[in-house]
């Protein structure tokens, strides 16, 4: 059967963290009753001037140089012509031909190789206000609008088509919101609106170059949402080619409960936005100063510390990647490795214990229970001997439930690692008078029981035998007659 290729595109919306909107002096913060956050100028009233967020800029830049782009010297706001509800000017101030910056990249690992993922352009725009569908008495006959997020400034982030898989975008979007957040430019909170994303998707003949024609999936807000959205939109387009038919180039929107894609509008719908430059701002300069100033400003990024993990701690690519997630994870990270001395053994614990830990309680990695160095602590107990790998994860609980340090619990609870020959020797001997049948297994050649009895031995000594002294002392005593 022909098998095809998925080709994906993202453009994604991102709030920037501005105290006041783009173009006036009202707040940003959400939640607010409904249009109480609203003037003169947000609510287009004629003859209202827009004037330019500095700060709003200064984010937008910094995205831009986060995102590998050229930052242009100039750039050029203009209208975006529509009739909308939630819209009272009947327009929206964003940029289009000459967009803030350009021809940016982010570098992202899928299936053991580099990606590099265009990224086509990043311009500023305001939002629209929202259209209340739901949740009034008469709400089957109204809709309400509230304004409060009309003028909350927004960067657009536009990606080439450079994605090949949902599982892909997803992951891609989720590194591009650790990154926007850890750069301080956005809060991530996609249930709230502050991150959404439109994916792009054709499919074409695997191995063939040119672009199958695309549908656009709308305002999908998580990495779940996208993903599946994506699927789906990958099968069904398969499927049409396959059974002799076409795919039309339309906008759909993702039925989260129905698991499906259903078609908003056809290309030919698409509107006409009339695009002219906003009279009543002044083309946007950024000179070399400003820009030199915001790159000095940022935060190593995702990508260079994930580098610089697997050169300076000597880690496996995956357990970088993994670890540079989110900024506050890999923080952890390097406290506990350096204060460990063993930066492998602290990638392990943080991503095994540590992480199914978080998973499950559902809690950040800035607030869980054990500090960096507490945990180093506890790595080091282990490196020098003093307790057994199985009895450190008991000791993690423990240190977990109760916040006491890995030397308090060993000591008050006697988890010392046992080494001492006599004793062992002693626990050996009476396990294997517990199992015949095993041992006697063993000596007739069947070497799998080994680890059974192992286990047993270890079981025996409430995990505390040291590992190595257990098997050299259970293969010579089971070699006795
Ligand atoms: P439009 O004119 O429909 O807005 P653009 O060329 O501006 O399309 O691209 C919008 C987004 O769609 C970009 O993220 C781009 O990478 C993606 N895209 C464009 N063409 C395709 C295609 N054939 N298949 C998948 N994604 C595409
Ligand atoms: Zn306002
Ligand atoms: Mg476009």
């Amino acid at each position: 059967m022909q098998a095809f290729e998925p080709v994906i595109g993202l453009e994604i919306h991102a709030q920037l963290l501005t105290a006041t909107k783009i173009f006036c002096g009202c707040s940003t913060t959400f939640g607010a009753p409904p249009n109480t956050h609203v003037c003169p100028v947000c609510l287009g009233f004629p003859g209202a001037l827009p004037v330019l967020n500095r700060r709003a800029v200064d984010f937008a830049i910094r995205a831009a140089l986060a995102l590998d782009c050229r930052v242009h010297r100039t750039s050029i706001f203009a209208r975006k012509n529509y009739f909308y509800p939630d819209l009272p000017k009947g327009y929206q101030i964003s940029q289009y031909e000459q967009p803030l910056a350009t021809a940016g990249r982010i570098e992202l690992p899928v299936d053991g190789s580099m990606c590099r993922v265009g990224i086509v352009r990043v311009h500023l725009e305001e939002d629209a206000g929202k259209s209340l569908h739901e949740g009034f008495a008469d709400s089957d006959r109204k809709t309400y609008v509230d304004f409060n997020r009309s003028g909350v400034p927004l960067i657009e982030i536009v990606t080439e088509p450079d994605l090949r898989s949902a599982a892909s975008a997803a992951d891609f979007f989720s590194r591009l919101r650790a990154m926007l957040v850890g750069i301080g430019v956005n809060d991530g909170n996609m249930e709230e609106g502050s991150l959404r994303c439109d994916a792009n998707v054709s499919v074409r003949p695997a191995g063939t170059m040119r672009l199958g024609v695309k549908t656009e999936v709308k305002n999908l807000n998580s990495f779940r949402h996208l993903q599946r959205a994506l699927d789906y939109e990958i099968e069904r387009q398969i499927n049409l080619l396959r059974e002799g038919g076409r795919v039309r180039q339309e906008t759909r929107l993702w039925a989260a409960g129905a698991l499906r894609t259903h078609a908003m509008r056809r290309k030919e719908e698409a509107h006409d936005y009339r695009y002219f430059p906003e009279p009543d701002l002044p083309p946007l300069q950024v000179d070399a100063a400003w820009i030199e100033e915001v790159r000095r400003s940022l935060p190593e990024l995702p990508e260079a510390r994930r580098r610089r993990f697997v050169a300076q701690y000597g880690l496996p690519e995956y357990d970088a990647t993994l670890l540079t997630q989110s900024i506050a994870l890999a923080d952890y990270y390097e406290a506990t490795a350096t204060a460990s001395g063993n930066p492998k053994s602290a990638s392990n614990w943080i991503m095994g214990e540590l992480l199914r830990k978080v998973k499950e309680l559902g809690v950040e990695i800035d607030q869980v229970r054990i500090a960096p160095d507490a945990l180093a602590r506890l790595i080091q107990l282990v490196d020098a001997g003093t307790i057994t790998g199985p009895t450190a994860k008991g000791v993690f609980e423990k240190m977990y439930e109760t916040g006491r340090s890995a030397d308090d619990i060993v000591g008050a609870e006697g988890l010392g690692r046992i080494g001492d020959e006599a004793e062992l020797t002693r626990i050996i001997r009476e396990t294997l008078e517990r199992h015949p049948g095993p041992a006697a297994q063993y000596r007739s050649g069947k070497a799998a029981t080994f680890g059974f009895l192992v286990g047993q031995v270890m079981r025996a000594t409430g995990g505390k035998g040291d590992p190595k002294l257990v098997n050299e002392l259970l293969r010579r005593i089971l070699s006795e007659t």
